[in-house]
């Protein structure tokens, strides 16, 4: 059994201004199915709009409910987590689940120092003495390699950098210990070169605690770095699951097989970068078939018809696409 379990993952918004028809909605995920095993490390990547944020959001239990409407099911050691009280699943946040966000400001709160937010949680969560409390934020800063630790927790987050604000969230994300790290877009906001040490931190730090890491993207430079399976996502579905090495040996959908030749890369310098054509429609208003037939080169009849299923492949992986046998010979 994997550690956490996503199986058929629907979550639905009602459309705002639908023309009168109070049933309509649109489904931002459609059927998603996942599995993240301990200490591996596992991306879903995918444009923004594509439903990967809202997926973690889903496993996380931070979507707003209403409007969000969520089917299916999320287990963590077989324990499912859409039925649990709110109660329940406060306590799941922090000692089960860590969760990083895009934005640490918003994460943070402006009027307590660095070490009161961590010393709270210690307190309240763990029961930890105030002077215990204290000495366990002043590593926990340490440990996220933010320079003179015991300084600094007296800090308030407007006085750190970006970067170093997304450390203290880390901080925060992993002072219960948890099993699972859920990190959303953890380095967008920040710096290119910011982005790589923040993202070696969160890769250094799953390494040694052998946490499992759900890490959402939009940048397969990132999922090349830090992932071992990755989980591509297109118009609210998984249109593509493999290892990384799969992925980048040829991928199994065009989709991805767009984003890698998209990807920069020092060895293709002078070339013009490739850009997938157009761009991810509108989940109110899928087109008919495969949902990525207008932007695909090697969509055809079928394609525009008929709505492929994520299917396995013989080398383990699976693909939503109708003609991924014959990718799989082309790509390698
Ligand atoms: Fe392209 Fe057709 Fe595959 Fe969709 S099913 S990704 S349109 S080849
Ligand atoms: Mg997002």
């Amino acid at each position: 059994m994997a550690l956490l379990e996503v199986e058929d993952l629907r979550v639905s918004f009602p459309v705002p201004g639908s023309g009168g028809d109070a049933t309509s909605s649109v489904h931002a995920v459609n059927g998603v199915s996942l599995a993240l095993e301990s200490g591996r490390t596992l991306a879903i990547l995918g444009e923004s709009g594509s439903g990967k944020s809202v997926t973690a959001q889903a496993v996380m239990g931070i979507l707003d409910e209403p409007p969000a409407r969520v089917a299916g099911s999320v287990r963590l050691r077989g324990r499912e987590l859409l039925t649990l009280t709110p109660k329940q699943r406060d306590r799941v946040s922090g000692e089960e689940i860590g969760m990083v966000f895009q934005d640490a400001m918003a994460a943070l709160n402006p009027v307590y120092t660095v070490g009161e937010q961590l010393g709270e949680l210690l307190r309240v969560r763990r029961g930890l003495s105030r002077s215990a409390a204290r000495r366990r934020a002043v590593e926990l800063v340490d440990r996220v390699h933010i320079p003179a630790a015991k300084d600094r927790v007296r800090d308030y987050p407007h006085q750190f950098s970006g970067g170093m604000r997304q450390r203290i969230m880390i901080a925060l994300a992993i002072a219960l210990e948890p099993d699972v790290l859920i990190a959303d877009e953890p380095t967008t906001a920040l710096d290119v070169t910011v982005q790589a040490q923040v993202m070696e931190l969160i890769a250094e730090i799953q390494r040694d605690s052998g946490m499992a890491l759900l890490l959402i993207t939009h940048d397969l430079g990132v999922v090349a770095e830090v992932a071992d399976d990755v989980a591509v996502m297109y118009a609210g579905r998984i249109v593509e699951r493999a290892t990384v090495q799969q992925v980048f040996a040829g991928p199994a959908h065009p989709y991805t097989e767009g984003l890698l030749a998209s990807m920069p890369r020092i060895d293709r310098r002078d070339e013009e970068l490739y850009a997938i054509p157009g761009a991810p429609p509108n989940p109110a208003r899928l087109p008919a078939g495969c949902p990525f037939h207008l932007r695909c080169p090697r969509a055809d009849d079928v394609c525009r018809a008929t709505l492929p299923v994520l299917e396995p492949l013989p080398d383990g992986r699976a693909s939503a696409c109708h003609h991924r046998k014959e990718l799989l010979h082309v790509g390698g």
